[in-house]
């Protein structure tokens, strides 16, 4: 029947989704292990009964040993900006069933260290890679000049790394893509990539927009400081 073969075919695209964004190419992060806090992070969907489903059910696996995911309370509150304004969350921890570490779920709308959402940070990488300055993508998007100064100097230093690793997952998610046509210089092909990616991530995985997409393919790590890349990508708290 119809229903078991598109259930074989959910799991196979979870475990597909699972390996390309395990892909080792993203700088030195082995993006899956990375921590926060001292807690591992683990990268989930925006959909919180979607999320407490998973990990009542035990859907969840441990990024650290593969072992089954259960409740474990919640992180500390956090305040962040979102596109529409201020955010006050607070998100889930899980605890592993077989090696007893926790981890925090952070949704996708999320990077790792940054108060804003990706869906902001991504539409200031955009606005650079068309040749935008720093002053006027703050202004438009209402942010500190230093803080988007911060983003554009971050990003350019992970451009190539984050051209790399998401043309590569472009192709494993459509071995058939179309060639990427290359922009000026390589923050704009690098956003070049992530939107081709997105895109085809949507036709293989789901609908999800562009910049999540990139914040959990990257296991949150889009912007991650260069302190969180080396060894097992053991980073400080967010603030
Ligand atoms: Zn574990």
């Amino acid at each position: 029947m119809g229903r078991g073969r598109s259930r074989v075919r959910v799991k196979s695209v979870i475990t597909f989704w699972e390996r390309a964004t395990a892909l080792p190419c993203f700088g030195e992060q082995e993006g899956r292990h990375l921590v926060l806090g001292g807690h591992p992070m683990l990268m989930v969907g925006t959909d919180l009964v979607e999320v407490e489903r998973s990990l009542g059910c035990g859907e969840l696996a441990c990024p650290g040993c593969g072992g089954v995911l259960g409740p474990w309370g919640h992180a500390r509150s956090r305040s962040c900006r979102g596109v529409e304004g201020p955010v006050r969350h607070r998100p889930r921890r899980a605890r592993c069933g077989s090696c007893g570490r926790t981890h925090v779920l952070l949704a996708q709308v999320w990077l790792l260290r940054r108060a804003d959402a990706a869906a902001v940070i991504g539409a200031a990488l955009e606005a650079r890679a068309t040749g935008a300055g720093h002053r006027p993508i703050a202004a438009a998007l209402g942010r500190p000049v230093s803080t988007v100064r911060g983003w554009l100097r971050r990003f350019s230093t992970l451009a190539q790394d984050v051209r790399v690793f998401f043309t590569r997952l472009l192709y494993a998610l459509d071995p058939a893509a179309a060639a990427l046509v290359p922009r000026a210089g390589v923050v704009g092909d690098a956003v070049e990539a992530i939107g081709r990616a997105a895109g085809a991530g949507v036709l293989r995985l789901g609908p999800a927009p562009p910049w999540e997409f990139a914040a959990r393919a990257s296991a949150g790590g889009l912007l991650a400081p260069l302190a969180g890349r080396s060894g097992r990508g053991v980073v400080s708290n967010t603030s």
